[in-house]
């Protein structure tokens, strides 16, 4: 018998961004398309914790049964580059604390790790780095009392894998998604999704599964792939944009990310999600970037129907 999906949240950093509480970093810094997307950092979490906790409540109230720490990009390696790397322990103590405060005992935090842009930037070389910045983190974050870690949007399998092996020291368990891009076909590092789920459930990882660059349909054929070669349940954070057969993924493309609404995608797509996830085995579902909460109660009303 199938369990029903775990629901979870997401969408954090650009809906906060559209609100006004976020830096998108455009115009600022070049990478991506070269139209910027340098910041997108959590220093929100110190700096207004009420638009946070505004969020984290939406979230609960949509359904979520896990509510994830706003600790994405918040490696002391990101934060530095983004201005705020001497904030980094209150950063990420404030995010979980706030999480904790608003989930009580209705739902599990999550600790969010993210790549830390080295490997991008520098290459397979700065691995080590990486691990120094990523075991940091995930030590803060067990400090600061989270259940569990969702080791999110990793471009590359080899930096994932320094990131598994540094929160199975850590002792806590770990969701781990990938994100695919420009094409489904493999991550940046050359790896099919079926390679990923195989070495990232190898390493530990309580579910596998793939966040962020396309909307739920698209992701869902490479979640078909992963669930093929995968021992543990699949995981899957998808967004709410429309990607081309080209660019099958929203931040290569030129609307990102000053024009992000252009390619908004519907939440009927994320009903239907929610309506076939029990059968298509997926065992975590959330939302990533374009979603807030009205995406997960849809997500929502189609796991229940
Ligand atoms: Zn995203």
């Amino acid at each position: 018998m199938k369990a029903n999906p775990v629901l979870g949240d997401g969408g954090y950093l650009i809906e906060l961004e559209r609100r006004g509480y976020v830096e998108s970093g455009s115009r600022r810094e070049k990478v991506g398309t070269g139209r910027g997307s340098g910041q997108f950092t959590p220093e929100v979490a110190i700096e207004q914790p009420e638009a946070l906790r505004q969020l984290h409540s939406e979230f609960l109230l949509a359904g979520a049964k896990v509510l994830q720490a706003l600790t994405f990009f918040g490696t002391r390696e990101k934060l530095n580059r983004a201005g705020y790397g001497a904030q980094t322990e209150s950063i990420n103590a404030a995010a979980v604390k706030i999480a904790r405060e608003v989930a009580g005992d209705n739902a599990l935090v999550a600790g969010s790790v993210s790549r830390t842009q080295l490997t991008e930037r520098e290459g397979m070389s700065s691995l080590d780095k990486s691990r120094d910045h990523i075991a940091e983190q995930i030590r803060l974050l067990k400090d600061a009392g989270v259940d569990f870690l969702i080791l999110e949007t990793f471009f590359h399998l080899a930096e994932m894998k320094v990131a598994l092996e540094c929160a199975a020291a850590s002792g806590l368990p770990a969701v781990a998604t990938m994100s695919f891009r420009p094409l489904i076909k493999a991550c940046t590092d050359g790896h099919t999704p079926a390679e990923c789920a195989k070495v990232m459930a190898d390493c530990g990882a309580i579910a596998v599964g793939a966040n962020c660059e396309q909307g739920p349909n698209l992701m869902l054929k490479l979640l078909r792939e992963m669930r093929a070669a995968s021992p543990v349940p699949i995981a899957a954070q998808p967004a709410a944009f429309k990607t081309t057969d080209e660019v099958q993924c929203f931040t290569r493309l030129p609307q990102f990310p000053d024009s992000l609404e252009t390619i908004q995608l519907s939440r009927e797509e994320f009903i239907q999600f929610g309506k076939s996830a029990r059968a298509e085995g997926i065992g975590y579902i959330g939302g990533c970037c374009g979603c807030n909460a009205a995406y997960i109660r849809s997500i929502s009303d189609g796991l229940a129907g």
